[in-house]
């Protein structure tokens, strides 16, 4: 294939993919997004979706019009769908609509927190904090080791859970990481943890968007138990989430937001609250947004998952091939040929700060990439190998520049040009570092 030619078949799907921005210099280019891992732009049919459904749009759940049934039975008719999106069981699990990926983490460790009793939850140094400060403040929570290379340790996961002697309430992992893309072998893990008696958590952000996901294969050891993603990463920016978990899970106790929609009787001196999801949706929902997600899973579905993938590896194997090339350039990710990850690439240029690259980047040639660390500080305190005393000097020091890498992040909708404008780009700011701004 003449990679430079190619263009994505899927271009056309998202919305602005060829809008023109203007640079440094006024002239206008053709925006390049490289920082689909934040968020991604939404599908066309989302918002053809969302502007069709606006003419029957009304309040759900208690509406006796026409169009309040309709989009009660929409909003309620989406779990199913995002169930068998993922393979979760329709009969044991319950999709509970949240804001994002976020709100979906911080309601489990809520509803899983046992007040006083401190059990264990094994968490990763590979965490996005949205991922790891929630469990904080309510159980104790220990950290799978990642390698040199920043690959999650299973040996190290097997020998935490013995450590702490069936104590483990759930090994809570990301599917795929927000900084290096290495793939997590979520059901590998799940085997073990439910061998320990644990349940498992997948943080699915970065997994759902770009690979197939299957909460329940055969093997019952290898189910998933919960499942959390966001759909402004899948095509579907309009302020949904979702969590998928067992009903058991939230059938006892009382959600951590209480109000409209979670009860169904309520005097002065007692509640009886309603069944999940709805006990756990408090407020009035983002309709809108969950008719977003099911036209976002449609399109996907219709793509393939494993189509996408597909596509997105070859993109990720050509950029690493061009990026491995340029002098003075450190990729933080390896991974061999066939090794599972997503299109996230995350690098830094000899003697140029990581800030600079991507500031020059925009202004130069229109390309958005991201830069920092990605809100998973202690995976790139490791990746960078920052000691815990160089940490305590950048917290008393507020205004030192910071550490940080620079990311790409690809979507199915970028192309192989993009890739080597972003190559040609790289090798000029490396050349003359001085030049730009
Ligand atoms: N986990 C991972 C791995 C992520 O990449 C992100 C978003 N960067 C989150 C969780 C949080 O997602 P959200 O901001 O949608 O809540």
């Amino acid at each position: 294939m003449n990679y430079k030619l190619a263009r994505s078949n899927y271009r056309n799907l998202v919305v602005g993919a060829d809008t023109k921005i203007p640079l440094h210099n006024g002239q206008l280019t053709t925006a390049i997004n490289f920082d689909n891992a934040a968020s991604t732009p939404p599908f066309v049919s989302v918002t053809e979706e969302i502007a069709k459904f606006s003419t029957m749009y009304s309040s759900i759940h208690r509406g006796t019009g026409y169009k309040s049934q309709y989009s009660s039975q929409l909003f309620e008719d989406a779990r199913s769908v995002v169930l068998k999106f993922v393979n979760a069981d329709p009969v044991q699990d319950t999709v509970i609509f949240v804001k994002n990926t976020t709100e979906a983490i911080n309601k489990l460790s809520y509803r899983l927190w046992e007040g006083k009793k401190k059990s264990v939850i094994l968490s990763t140094w590979m965490e996005h904090h949205s991922n790891d400060l929630p469990w904080r403040n309510k159980f104790q929570v220990d950290y799978v080791q990642t390698d040199l290379s920043g690959k999650l340790s299973i040996e190290d996961l097997e020998s935490k859970l013995i450590k702490h002697k069936g104590n483990v309430k759930l090994v809570t992992v990301t599917g795929a990481s927000n900084v290096t893309g290495y793939v997590n072998p979520i059901h590998k893990i799940a085997e073990l943890a439910h061998r320990y008696r644990a349940k498992i958590l997948v943080d699915g952000a970065q997994l759902v968007p770009h690979n197939p996901v299957n909460m329940k294969p055969k093997n019952p050891l290898h189910h998933i138990d919960y499942l959390a993603f966001s759909a402004h990463k899948m095509y579907a920016p309009f302020g949904t989430g979702v969590l998928i978990g067992p009903k058991e899970t939230f059938k006892h106790g009382i959600s951590e937001f209480v109000g409209g929609g979670t009860a169904e009787t309520v005097t002065h001196d007692w509640v009886v609250w309603e069944k999940p999801p709805h006990k756990e949706e408090a407020g009035s929902p983002n309709v809108m947004g969950v008719v977003a997600l099911v036209a976002a899973i449609k399109t996907l579905t219709a793509l393939g998952m494993h189509n996408i993938d597909h596509y997105e590896n070859q993109l990720t194997n050509y950029a690493n091939s061009k990026l491995q090339s340029i002098p003075g350039i450190t990729l933080y990710s390896q991974t061999a040929i066939g090794e599972p990850r997503i299109g996230v690439i995350p690098f830094n240029l000899k003697g140029i700060a990581h800030e600079r690259v991507a500031t020059i980047l925009s202004n130069q040639a229109g390309i958005a990439v991201r830069t920092g660390c990605f809100c998973t500080q202690p995976y790139i305190q490791r990746l960078l190998s920052i000691s815990p005393k160089q940490m305590e000097f950048y917290r008393k020091s507020v205004d030192a520049p910071r550490p940080g890498i620079v990311r790409v992040s690809f979507g199915l909708y970028n192309d192989f040009a993009e890739i080597d404008l972003l190559t040609q780009w790289l090798e000029r700011i490396i050349k003359h570092p001085t030049t730009y701004i």
